[in-house]
This record gives structure tokens, sequence and C-alpha cells, in this order.
């Protein structure tokens, strides 16, 4: 029986335009959603190339008739709705009557599908947005959507795309985020031909966690539940034990699609307010149920965002529920750290929290974020005065005991344990110690990744951990560089590694951790192609992530002068990797303006 109808004009006019289709992930998305639609209780994906040679998504769920199979690549033709009212009543994932033409507009399509009740089943080709045959064909009851040759007639499309391993992040990203909010059905991958991930039916979404992440995850999950009117919220968070150094490990649904909800990350970071450091994230499954009437899905080309009436109410009632369940399983912070001042009591605080507290300052490892310092109109411009004893481009290849007797400024001491003062030709100097370290550790890091390899330090106990999948690919990207400077790092199978060696120049609190946040960041920032850039980013996330002088510590004179002697036979001294300044001077000059001598 034929239910796809064409929306009449006045609908498609309101209806949010733009791109549906912007790489292979958006294809496998738009896929996925329709098997679900379909109420398919098993989706098989298959991707070769990260998606660019081959997409195919198979499930068992109500099919087409051969009317709804030819009629489903005209724009705007849709089962799903027929008024604009509709819209706000929405439950399926689609309405738009889109994805399927936009796909078949940019590549060779093959559509295969069966209804129950029927003999035979339906077969479409489509070649860039043409029908090139319709027939019958055997097939079993279900959906098979094959996608080929992506973009292959929109060059410039294809050569934008990423790598093929960031495709794949992205493809997992997609399949997880869709399988989280549907354990009922199961989620299979295949990766050039290999199966890579099995998500097999389950009845809680609790279970499906656990299929996805390690038991460290898993055993920090803290149950979320709250009703407001017209509003329930369900799901899971991690106790602060269990954090990241961003958002990679957070997932959001407003009825069940899956949403970017800048709200709602808001609202979970409050939740958390004094139980986790500002710069880490907790891992979190959100699901919020609200009255369809107060949802507006059609914001959006791609349906990932959603306007909410009176998202107010909704923060409020989540900081709630966090708050509760955080503190109803005791996951209350050890030590609270106020934001804005540190206090002398914290002055020497060793806790977990206080390590990260006061790296707060380090930024995400993202690929613009490694910036050369500017130059010096930089700060003429906004008239800042940075150290100027040091030429900067590439240092004379001095041998070490060379540079060693390179003057350096006169240590005076140290400041709020987390400034050097020094003094350099008139000028007094205050250098940021945690921003210098991270610019002498870039460095280092750098050269071993350019010239050379680094011995190992063999960890005493191997440290195994276990990766998702996403987490997997983002190793692998990474792994070469990894061991170039250092890193042991071996599979034990499926999805289980032994960290067995880290850098020996490096003295980590925390080797799995370091290793963790630098994955994470990795998913969120895509790995740059070139090489070199690659390296850079490796070296600006090791050097920020091991942390061995933090901003906040006590450090003895030779440590200092350590420091400071190091800082200025860098390259560029005068900015740490992520392009904020590591010293700023007051000259003699200034300071007489200020007591009015001049
Ligand atoms: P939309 O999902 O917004 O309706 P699509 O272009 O994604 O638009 O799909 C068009 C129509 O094709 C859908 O409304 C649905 O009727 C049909 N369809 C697409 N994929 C499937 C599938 N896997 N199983 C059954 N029907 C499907
Ligand atoms: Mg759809």
């Amino acid at each position: 029986m034929a239910k796809i109808r064409i929306l009449p004009e006045k609908v498609v006019n309101k209806i949010a335009a733009g791109e549906v289709i912007e790489r292979p992930s958006s294809v496998v998305k738009e896929l996925i959603e329709n098997s679900l639609d379909a109420n398919a209780k098993s989706i098989s994906v298959m991707v070769k190339h990260g998606g660019r040679e081959l997409i195919r998504v198979s499930d068992n769920g109500e099919g087409m008739s051969r009317k709804d199979a030819e009629n489903a690549f005209t724009r705007h033709a849709t089962s799903k709705i027929e008024s604009l009212e509709d819209i706000f009543q929405i439950r399926s994932f689609g309405f738009r009557g889109e994805a399927l033409p936009s796909i078949a507009a940019v590549s060779r399509i093959m559509l295969l599908s069966r209804e129950p009740g029927t003999g035979l089943g339906t077969e479409v080709k489509v070649v860039g947005g043409i029908i090139e045959s319709i027939r019958d064909a055997g097939t079993a009851v279900g959906t098979t959507v094959e996608v080929a040759n992506l973009f292959f007639n929109t060059p410039a499309r294809r050569k934008f795309l990423r790598t093929e391993r960031a495709e794949s992040i992205a493809i997992l990203e997609a399949l997880t985020t869709l399988s989280l909010g549907n354990p009922a059905v199961n989620f299979r991958l295949f990766k050039d031909d290999s199966l890579k991930v099995d998500y097999p039916s389950c009845v809680s979404l609790r279970e499906r966690i656990m299929q996805i992440h390690d038991k460290d995850i898993a055993e920090a999950l803290i149950p979320i539940q709250a009703n407001a009117p017209e509003l329930t919220v369900s799901g899971y968070v991690t106790a602060p034990e269990v954090s990241r150094v961003n958002r990679t490990g957070q997932y959001f649904f407003i009825n069940n699609r899956p949403v970017k909800s800048p709200a709602i990350s808001f609202a979970l970071r409050q939740g958390y307010e004094g139980t986790l450091p500002q710069n880490r994230h907790p891992l979190a499954f959100l699901f919020l149920d609200i009255e369809s009437s107060r949802v507006d899905v059609n914001v959006h080309p791609q349906k990932n965002e959603v306007r909410v009436a009176n998202e107010r109410e909704i923060q409020k009632c989540l900081v709630e529920a966090i708050r509760i369940s955080l503190h109803t399983h005791k996951k209350f912070p050890r030590a609270h750290l106020k934001k804005s001042h540190p206090g002398v009591e914290n002055l020497f605080h060793t806790s977990d929290n206080a390590t990260h507290y006061y790296a707060e300052s380090d930024g995400p490892l993202a690929p613009r974020m490694v910036q050369e310092p500017p130059d010096a109109s930089y700060y003429a411009d906004k008239n800042r005065k940075v150290a100027s004893l040091c030429t900067s481009g590439p240092e004379p290849s001095l041998p070490f005991e060379e540079k060693d007797r390179k003057e350096i400024p006169r240590i005076i001491g140290q400041y709020y344990s987390t400034y050097i003062i020094a003094e350099n030709n008139g000028e007094l100097l205050i250098i940021d110690q945690h921003a210098a370290h991270e610019r002498i550790m870039y460095e280092k890091i750098l050269d071993i990744l350019m010239i050379a390899e680094s011995p190992s330090q063999l960890q005493l106990i191997p440290i195994t951990f276990s990766l998702d999948y996403r987490e997997q690919e983002a190793l692998e990207e990474y792994l070469p560089l990894l061991e170039q400077i250092g890193f042991g790092i071996n599979s034990l199978g499926r999805n289980t590694y032994s960290l067995d060696a880290t850098p020996a120049f490096l003295d980590l609190e925390d080797p799995k951790q370091l290793l963790l946040d630098f994955i994470h960041d990795a998913i969120e920032n895509q790995p740059p192609r070139a090489v070199d850039d690659r390296k850079k980013i490796m070296a600006a996330g090791i050097a920020c992530k091991s942390k061995s002088i933090k901003g906040f510590s006590h450090l003895l004179p030779e440590k200092m002068e350590y420091l400071v002697r190091s800082l200025f036979n860098t390259k560029q001294p005068l900015t740490c990797p992520h392009g904020r300044p590591t010293c700023i001077t007051l000259s003699n000059a200034d300071l007489e303006k200020q007591f009015g001598r001049k």
C-alpha cells in the first residue's frame, strides 16, 4: 500500500532548508533514522573507505511498496507528516522527505525493499539523482540502501572530505548516538568487511552503555530522574571520578531525538559545580521528554537542533536533578574549590581536584590553537609588553653547555606559587611557570618527533584499559607518534589495551588519564592531514596534559632557575604552544610613572 505523499508547497516552504548531506556520516545518520522510523529491530551498517566508496544500511523494518520505493526519491515525499501541524506532534526522526533525494543526487544509490505480505520486493537504482531502473527483486522483508561513490559528481565536496579515519569516527559517533536512544535494536557496523561493532538488542539504557563503554564508566554511572510539569528527565551521568577533557562523552536526547544543546550542556555543568574542576566534563546520557507542542524540531536541516519553549525551566530542573543525584550517591567533592579565589589554605593542595583545578587555563587541543607566537606588533598594539631579551626564530644549534652559559634573567623569587619573578636589563619579568613549562615541553616533544626517538620507561605494572570504538580509531591515528615519543601501548585483543611504557622524559602522575585525555581531544578535533601539523598538535597536547609543573605549586630555587633557563633557550619563548604569553614585563619607566617619580 502506498504511504508516501508529496508535501504541499506551503508546508515545504516552511521546512528548514539547507544541506542535509555534508559527509559520509550524515548519510549513515539519515539511513539509520529511516530504519528506526520503519520500526526495524536490527540494523546493519557497512562502510568501505570511511564511507566514500560504499555505505550500506540494511534493516528488517516495515519495508516499502513498489510505488513508495519509487516515490521515496522525490523531494519532499514522506510518509511521516501531512501538514505543518504534524511537525509539532512528530515522534519520527524524519519528516522532511529530503534525505533520500539529497543522497541520491550526489551518489549512485541502490534501494532494495520488501513489505511483509508481498512475495516480491523492489529494486530502484538512481545515479546522480536520475532514476535508472526499477524492477521486481527477491529480498527479505525490510530495506537495504546502498550508497556508492558519494560525491562522485561534486568533486569539490569530495576533495573536502576529511581523512578516512576521521570519517570513520564520525560514522561511529552517529551510530553510537542512535543506538543509545534505541537499546532494543541490534546495531552492527562492518568496516571494510569485518565486524567492528555489535550492540545486541537489550532491555535498558544501562545495558547499552555497558556494551559501549568500559567497566570504569559502568561503575561510575549514577541514574538521573526528575519530573516537572510537561517534562521528564531520565538517564545517567558519571560520578566526578570519571570525567573527560571535553564533552565527547555527552549524549543528549529530546523526545528521543539526539540533539546538540548548549543549554543542556550548560545545565549539566552547573549541576556539577564544585564537584568537578572547570576543565573536566562528566559523561552523560540524558533523555528529556518534553510535551511535543513545546518542542520545535524544524530548526536545522540536519535535525540535530531543536527549539524548546521555556528553556530556563528545563535547565533549572536538570541542574536540580543532577545535584540531587550526585548528593544521594555521595559523590560530593572531597574539597570544595572556589573559582575566583583559591585562598591560602589551598596553596599546597595536592588532591586530584586541586591538580586539575589549577591547570584550568589549559584550553582544548584544537588545531587552530597551536599558534606561532604573535609578532612584536601584536604586543605593541595591545600595549602589552613582553620580555624582549630573546630573539625568536630558530635557535642556533649550540651544544648544551654553551647554551647554559647564555645569560638568563636574575631570579628574584616566586609569587603566589604561580609566577616566577625575575629581573632583566632594567625590566621586571613576571613568568607564568605553567605556561613556561608547557613551552619547554612542547619544543622538547616536537624535537623528538621531528628528529629522533625517545627512550621509554617501563611501567612496573602495566596499566590495562579498554576503549570504545571511537577511542580506538583516534588512538590508532596517533599510535606511531605516541610510540616515537616513548609510549608503549599494546593491544590485548578486542577493545583492551595495556600501557607498558611511558616516555622517560615525562614525569607522569597518571599516564592513563593523560592518554585518555589526549584521545578525547583527538576525537573532538580532527587530526590535520599534514604529518608535521599532526606532530605539533601532539606535542602541544602532551605538553599541556603532562602538567608536571602545575600552575600552582611551590618551586625550589633550582627548579625556577632550570625553568627560566630552559624557557629562554626555546625557539619561541614568548608564548605557550596555545599562543598565550609566558611572560609579561614591567619596566623601570612604568614603575616610576606609577609612583609619580616622573
Ligand atoms: P523522511 O524520512 O523525512 O520521510 P526520507 O527521504 O529519509 O524522508 O525518506 C523518504 C520516505 O521513504 C520515508 O518517508 C519512508 O516512507 C520511506 N523510507 C525511507 N527509508 C525507509 C526504510 N528504511 N524503511 C521503510 N521506509 C523507508
Ligand atoms: Mg529520513
